[in-house]
This record gives structure tokens, sequence and C-alpha cells, in this order.
């Protein structure tokens, strides 16, 4: 509802909702008001000019034309809404159907639509009245027909945009059926877009109707709305052309009300006119002001349902994150690290379930406060980098609009000090020639340069933490280094905290002062990244690294692989998961899981025959037993 007070705010927001509640007063009121005068028949005045008794003047039987334009908006109006409505429910149906049949499905429904948008609407709307006859009923279903390859378009294209966001992945990994996804984890994500397309076709539905009714196509007599009022006004165009301008006026008062409103709405759900700043959030403890840890995650665990119960695709994990530290989660996939990024980003949908001992951001509990009050908190201090930095960028948008909004929504900036902030930014991650990149779109940048702009945009509102979730994986070798380069400098000079997460020890290594190696769900070592590469205690750990080379390994040298996979997140084990593919493993291992508990003063390991460690010098009480 927040949004929505954009209608009070703007001028262009007060227009519409003047102009909506005009109209919705005539919907309710006129016929009470106006009926009479409408219906009543005198013919000694007929087709009159306007006068100060009949502002429009009168018909050819004495009615009074405004009388009857006003009464007419309800007629005229709620038609326009149930088109909108049949042709919203027709388009979206196909528009999901065909997100969900197979390849082939999707063709056929694809070339189906492709072939009815080739028709204008009102062409297609005549086509479909002819067919389902004449009146008010078969009108309202001829023009929701015609609207209902946009609709299906629409949806389409936007169920495509969603179709490989993780959400999506994790439901079909659990063997969701496609119309549950699409029901379920779709429809609800683009539901916005699909609304705003519908207010703003209310405009076109009534002109689309009063076109029919012009032609004799929709409503029939005695009934009547604008577009059968303009009919019978343009017969008398030359006699008296009140008669004709009255529904012409309301017709255009009504598409430009629609219009407005759907304008207006695109602004409030895009944030676009949102300059004020959200509240104040509190300064992380163990900031810049002090205090301990900027993210405390402990036991962390997520279910997400599953045909036959419930999955785990993270089990336990703990971590602490300090403000300005580079901690880097690594695992192959099906490890769990990008689900552990998205439970702290408050990104797990709806399905799923998080649990914790404690997981607090910035000095809040985040599953004891409801998410919509942690929403704040997180938009203001929280960015994401993704792999695929096509995807996250709005191809819509230019480069600079999605600089600056982060900059008006979450510094309270206005438009000029935002760009000038989006310059800045998009500067310090080395992008030439900014004045004309903050006038390009994103198809018109390289992969790295769109990275770029999005740790740019990351940046941008000043995050104490920064999710870089495998932001190199997408690009080009030549420009992984530059890019990891960058995400370091520019969180050092923003003194902003990095998780990155990879499946790459040897990418995080670089750029990490510390690592977390998962498998399985479980976080399985956490150790400074020079005593991990030094000395990894977790026999995971240390076949990752054996496998990834460096500048020792000599060419040629096959690098040692792990047999076997990673257990997926409904296998459910007694002992360490890691033990069937681990060669130290006995019978414990196998059947006792171990805990990740501190092997030193920095390191924390979950194996029972830690490997790399040197042995406990002797004690004086061994030395003594020896000596005996
Ligand atoms: S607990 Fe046993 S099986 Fe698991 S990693 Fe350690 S040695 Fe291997």
């Amino acid at each position: 509802m927040a949004r929505l007070r954009i209608f009070v705010r703007t001028p262009p927001g007060v227009a519409a909702l003047v102009l909506l509640v005009g109209l919705l007063f005539l919907v309710v009121a006129a016929p009470t008001i106006w009926g009479a005068g409408a219906a009543n028949s005198n013919v000694a005045i007929s087709n009159q000019g306007p006068s100060g008794a009949h502002l429009l003047g009168t018909d050819a039987l004495g009615r009074d034309v405004l009388d009857r334009v006003l009464v007419a908006t309800r007629s005229s109006l709620v038609l326009a809404v149930l088109a909108t409505a049949v042709g919203g429910a027709i388009g979206v149906t196909l528009g999901a159907l065909s997100a969900v049949t197979g390849r082939v499905g999707a063709r056929v429904l694809g070339a189906a639509i492709n072939v009815l948008l080739a028709f204008p609407a009102l062409l297609l709307a005549i086509f479909f009245a002819v067919i389902f006859g004449l009146g008010s009923v078969a009108s309202v279903f001829a023009v929701g027909a015609s609207f209902a390859p946009g609709f299906a378009r629409l949806t389409q294209t936007l169920a495509a945009s969603i179709a490989e966001r993780d959400y999506i992945r994790a439901a079909r990994l659990l063997g969701r059926g496609r119309f549950h996804i699409a029901w379920r984890h779709m429809l609800p994500n683009v539901s916005e877009p699909l609304m705003l397309y519908g207010t703003i076709h209310v405009g076109t539905a009534i002109l689309t109707l009063a076109g029919l009714s012009f032609l004799g196509l929709g409503v029939q007599p005695p009934a009547y709305d604008w577009g059968q009022l303009l009919q019978v006004g343009l017969s008398q165009i030359y006699l008296t052309p009140a008669q004709a301008l009255g529904p012409a006026g309301a017709i255009v008062i009504a598409g430009i009300a629609c219009n407005l409103a759907g304008e207006v709405l695109a602004d409030a759900l895009s944030g676009r006119q949102r300059v004020r700043p959200l509240r104040p959030v509190p300064a992380a403890p163990g900031s810049r002001s002090g205090g301990t840890g900027l993210l405390e995650v402990r036991d962390l665990a997520i279910e997400l349902p599953a045909a036959g119960g419930v999955v785990r695709p993270v089990r336990e994990v703990s971590f602490d994150l300090q403000p300005e530290e580079r901690l880097g989660i690594v695992g192959e996939s099906g490890s769990g690290k990008s689900m552990t990024a998205l439970a702290i980003a408050q990104l797990v949908g709806d399905q799923g379930r998080v649990r914790a001992d404690r997981l607090s951001f910035a000095g809040r509990d985040l599953l004891a406060e409801p998410a919509k009050d942690n929403a704040a908190l997180l938009g203001r201090n929280m960015a994401m980098i993704f792999q695929d930095p096509g995807e996250a960028l709005n191809p819509a948008l230019k480069i600079g609009t999605q600089l600056r909004e982060p900059a008006q929504v979450h510094l309270g900036l206005d438009r000029r000090a935002a760009a000038v902030r989006a310059a800045a930014s998009l500067r310090s991650v080395a992008i030439p020639d900014v004045r004309r990149r903050m006038r390009q779109h994103q198809h018109e940048l390289s992969g790295g340069m769109k990275q770029r702009v999005c740790i740019a945009v990351g940046l941008t509102g000043e995050p104490k933490l920064l999710i870089a979730d495998e932001p190199t994986t997408a690009l080009d070798v030549s420009v992984q280094r530059q890019i990891l380069r960058l995400l370091v400098q520019a969180g050092e000079r923003e003194q902003t905290a990095v998780l990155l997460i990879s499946h790459d020890i040897a990418v995080v290594s670089e750029v990490c002062d510390r690592i977390l190696v998962m498998y399985a769900g479980y976080a399985v070592e956490d150790a400074p990244v020079e005593a991990l590469l030094r000395a990894p205690a977790h026999p995971y750990t240390e076949v990752l690294l054996a496998a990834s080379p460096d500048m020792a390994t000599e060419r040629g040298t096959p690098l040692p692989t792990l047999e076997g996979r990673v257990p997926g997140p409904e296998v459910e084990l007694s002992g360490c998961y890691f033990a069937p593919r681990c060669t130290y493993a006995d019978e414990r291992c196998r059947s006792e899981r171990p805990p990740l508990a501190p092997l030193d003063a920095t390191r924390r390991v979950a194996c029972w025959h830690p490997c790399n460690v040197p042995a406990p010098a002797a004690t004086r009480a061994d030395e003594i037993a020896a000596s005996r």
C-alpha cells in the first residue's frame, strides 16, 4: 500500500486519482441521478443544440444527451473491465500453458500467438464479434478474445524471464510438476506487470467496445454505451455536433484516466518515483562504530517440500562474518552454498523453510522478525551479484537508470545527485566513457562490462555486505581475474564485507580472507586462507585443492579427481556425508557424524580424522610414561 501513496504525492498521480474517482462516482450514481433525464423522451424538442436546459442538446427523441452520456458511463466502463478480465484470463492461461507444455507445445502455442498478434486488436474484435453475435455479452467476449494474444505474449515473456531463477530451478530439481511451478512459482512473480498491462488495457477496451457499438456489433438498443451514442451523434454531426462530441469526449477522458493510472502504477511498482530515503537503519554492531559481527549464522538449515516429504539442501551451517571481511564459500554443485546465500538474503521462496539457532545481520535476528520488517534493512545494507549479468540487468532500462535507482531509494538522493553518484560508481569499476555508457542498454555492453555494471549497481547503495554468487562463471577466462580484482578493490574502497560463493577454491583463495568449505549441505571446514592452503584439515578440502592446478603443477600431469557424487538433499545418513568418497573413512565415520569443531584458535573442521594436523607434542606425563 505504501507504494500506492504515489497517487496522492505526484501531479500525474493526483490527476489519475481524481479522474478515476469521478468515473467511479458516475458508474455508481449516474443512473440514479440522471437516469430519468436520459430516458424521458419529448419529440417537441428533438435534435436541439446546446442550451441552458440541455448542455449538449437533445437527441432525435428529445432526450438529454449529457444525461445519456453520464448514464452510459456504467455500461461502458463495466463492459470494458469485464472484457479486459476475460482477455487476461484467456491470455494468461495460454501464456502459462506455453511455459509448462513441452518444447513442441510451446512452439505451437507461440506460433499461434504470433499469428494472432499480427492483426490489430479492433480487427480481431470485429472478427470474434461476427462469430459470437451481437449484444453486450458477445462484445465482451469478442474484445476479451482480441486482447488474449497480448496477455499471452506478455505472460510467456515474463515466465521465460524468470524460468531460470534459482528458486524455479530448485522446484524443478525437487520434482515439482510443471503446472505446480507455473501456478506457485511463476505467476505470483509476474502478476504485477500483468496487472499493470490490464489497467492500461481497460482504456483500450473502452475504445474497442465503443468501436464495436459504433459499427452496430456491440451493445444493442434499448441498451446503450458511449459507442452507440457516438454512432447516433455522428448521424447528426452537421446539425447538432454536440451529440457526437459528448460521447467522444467521455471516451477520451476515460482512456486518459486508465492510461494515466497505468503509468503512475508502473512508477509505483518500479519504485522510480520513490526518492524519499527509507527509515534510517541502525548501524551494524561490529561495524566501524564498534561491536562484533556483521553476520552471525548458527546451525542454519533449509527444508524444501518434495514428493516424499522434505529435502534438506542446507543442514547445519554456522559461521560469522566481520565487517569488511571477505569470506569465500566453496563447494561442488549441490553443496548448499548458493542456498545458504539465499537464506541470508531472505530469498528462499515461500515453499522453503529456513531454520537456525541464530541468523542475524547488522544486529537484527532475521528469523525473529517478519520478513517484511527485514526488507528495509536488507535492501539498504545487502546487495547481491549474480552469475549471469545479462539476467541481472533489466534489458528495458538504460544503465544510468539502473544505477540511479539504488542511490535514490537507499541513499535518498534526488535525481541529479543520484546521477552523479551513479557516474562515480561506474568510474570506480573502471568503465571508461561513463556518460555514453549511462545512456546505453545492457545488450550494448560486453559480458565483462555488464558484470562491472552489476558490481557498480550493487555498491551504489553503499551496502555493508555484498554477496557475489559465482560472479565470474559466465565470463571469459581473460576477464575473470579483472572482475575479481575489481570486486576486492571496490569492497575495500566502500568498506563492504564480501561473501563470495564459488565452486573454484583457487578463485576464492585469491581474493578472500577466509574460506568456508561446504559439502552436502554441511559446513565441513572453516579456516583462514593461508592456513587452509598450507594444511587443509578436511579430506574433502584436501581433494579440492589437489584438483585445482597452481603454478607448481606440471603441465601434462593429470589432476586427481574425486570419484562419486555429492549426496543429494534427499539423502539422510547417520554418519559423515563424505564417508562414501573418503579414503580415510572407518566404521566410526560411517555411523557417527562429526560436528564442526575447533581445530585451533582460527580453524574449525568436521572430521574424526583431520589430515595435515601435526601430532601433539609429547606431554610431561607421556615422557614419564616412556622413561619407565
Ligand atoms: S569423518 Fe571420516 S569419512 Fe568423514 S571426512 Fe573425516 S575421515 Fe573422512
